[in-house]
């Protein structure tokens, strides 16, 4: 007969599996009711949160933001641990939402703010209204989101009705006067212009290939928490550190890369219930280097990305395959890619001085960059930034430099999130055929109907956590946390814990 402690495994070191481990330890410590064990493919904690170091200064190769202070647990720990504050330079992305920012067309005209602020503003307005929240008083815009009001149901997609929104926009304007000192563009295809410039961050943010698979109807579901959003002075990764920190030292293992995870949909037959010590366990896990461990319950983390490849027939990650409905609900929601690359370079760009500045690449276009040599990097940037600075707009600034046009980064470093089997994208969304039930489908623990299932180890025996499993904060470092707790809450309620 099974007479050990019952053994929890957590797959993966990352946000949602250390928030696991931490509140499980921390709430049962003291009566050490069970075996807690923490198996991570790579050799570091954090999964998608990267801090490193660039050109002295501190910058993050994943998570970057807090999104909104008041209530998150990210920032409550931060706050806890003086992480908000340092005196090395770290990522603020000053000037990044800027009153001063300049946007330049193509051939280095520099376009009025005059001529971009009601585009930007119907943008704004466009997306505020499809996430479901109050838009701004400008009397255009509102006439123009009011059109759409009745927009949906269906399978619709962000960008069809962005696109609808900037046609609504053309018909009720009638300017069509040509606009001054741009060239050869037309004042239709300039607003079409900077309406796309802004599709494409919303793009990098949602991390979709296309705004077209961004479900349109779950963009009013996805919450935020209020209040200002920010870096982590210190390093995202000192907060997982903190987190990581009250474990027992091996309770962790690094290089730990789980195949295969057989489990039990009927319950743990007689058989195995007899059977001793960890052969009784109703779950198996099998690692990378043929090695096994056997498992009570078992909390998976892994990325949405690879437990999409994971279901895969190639693959085939689980034994028996997960239950149809669970396979469907992988298939459906959108996994994404956004990758951040930091280039150095010794002059200013647009008349500030400059150290280093961080770029977002996404979807296929990332994936591209990340199969591109450092060298091959240095050298499009160089060119295409020079490229965009030739015009007379910018000759102050060349002059003030000295030293021509041709601008030259010399020093790169950037994220590669789409190559790494570990991750293989960036974070998730709700792609337009998949919805919030998704994603709770995707957070139900295995086997279904567990309660019916007499003893206490059949059940619960394959728990899911991770950012892509929280209807409301998917894509998210407080998205994950929040499902890491949930899960360990699942098991402490399960084994009678008081759970705080
Ligand atoms: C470029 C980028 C920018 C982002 N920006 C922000 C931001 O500004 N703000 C924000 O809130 N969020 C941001 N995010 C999202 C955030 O980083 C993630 O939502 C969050 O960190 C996910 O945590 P997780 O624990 O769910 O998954 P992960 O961090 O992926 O953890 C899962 C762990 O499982 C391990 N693993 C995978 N497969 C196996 C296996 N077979 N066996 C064992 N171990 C395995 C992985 O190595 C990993 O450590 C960003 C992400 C990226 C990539």
């Amino acid at each position: 007969m099974v007479s050990k402690k019952p053994r929890i495994v957590i797959i993966g070191a990352g946000m949602a599996g250390l928030a696991a481990a931490n509140k499980l330890f921390k709430s049962t410590n003291s009566k050490q009711l069970f075996e807690l064990w923490v198996v991570e493919g790579g050799s570091r904690i954090g999964g998608r949160i990267n801090s490193s170091e660039f050109c002295g200064d501190q910058v993050e190769l994943g998570a970057t933001w807090i999104h909104g202070i008041q209530g998150s647990p990210v920032y409550e720990i931060a706050q806890e641990s003086a992480l908000l504050h340092s005196d090395q330079p770290w990522e603020v992305m000053d000037g990044f939402y800027s009153r001063e920012q300049i946007t330049v067309a193509e051939g280095g005209y520099e376009l009025n703010p005059s001529f971009v602020q009601p585009i930007s503003t119907l943008f704004k307005n466009l997306r505020k209204f499809s996430e479901g929240k109050p838009v701004d008083g400008d009397g255009l815009s509102s006439k123009i989101v009011k059109r759409w009001s009745n927009f949906g149901p269906g399978n619709l997609s962000v960008g069809s009705f962005l696109r609808h929104g900037l046609e609504a926009h053309w018909s009720l304007v009638k300017d069509q006067k040509p606009v001054d000192g741009v060239g050869n563009w037309s004042r239709k295809s300039l607003e079409e212009a900077v309406f796309a410039m802004h599709e494409t961050t919303h793009r990098a943010y949602s991390a979709v290939d296309d705004l077209w698979t961004l479900d349109y109807n779950a963009q009013s579901e996805y919450e935020m928490f209020p209040g200002e959003e920010i870096t982590i002075a210190r390093g995202y990764s000192r907060v997982i550190e903190s987190l990581a920190s009250v474990l027992p030292v091996g309770t962790i293992q690094f290089g730990r890369i789980v195949e295969k995870i057989e489990w039990q949909p009927d319950g743990c037959s007689q058989e195995l219930r007899m059977k001793d010590g960890d052969d009784g366990r109703p779950v198996k896990l099998q690692f990378c280097d043929g090695s096994t461990v056997s498992a009570d319950h078992v909390i998976i983390t892994v990325s949405l990305g690879v437990l999409k490849r994971g279901i895969d027939q190639d693959c085939n990650m689980f034994i028996p395959p997960l239950p149809s409905l669970k396979i469907q609900a992988i298939s459906r929601l959108g996994y994404g890619l956004l990758d951040k690359v930091f280039l150095q370079t010794n002059r200013p760009i647009i008349k500030k001085p400059m150290i280093s500045n961080s770029l977002l690449a996404n979807g296929q276009e990332a994936l591209e960059v990340e199969s591109l040599s450092d060298e091959e990097i240095v050298n499009g940037f160089s060119t295409t930034v020079s490229n965009l600075l030739s015009s007379k707009s910018q000759d102050e600034s060349d002059e003030d430099s000295g030293d021509g046009k041709q601008l030259k980064f010399d020093k790169v470093l950037r994220s590669g999130w789409g190559s790494d089997p570990l991750f293989l994208g960036s974070y998730s969304y709700v792609a337009v055929g998949s919805s919030g039930d998704d994603i709770d489908e995707l957070a139900e623990p295995l086997p279904e109907n567990s309660s019916d299932l007499d003893s206490p180890r059949s059940q619960l025996q394959v728990l899911f956590a991770g950012e892509a499993t929280h209807r409301t904060h998917y894509s998210t470092t407080h998205g994950a946390y929040l499902s890491g707790i949930r899960e360990a809450n699942r098991l402490l309620k399960h084994y009678n814990c008081d759970v705080v």
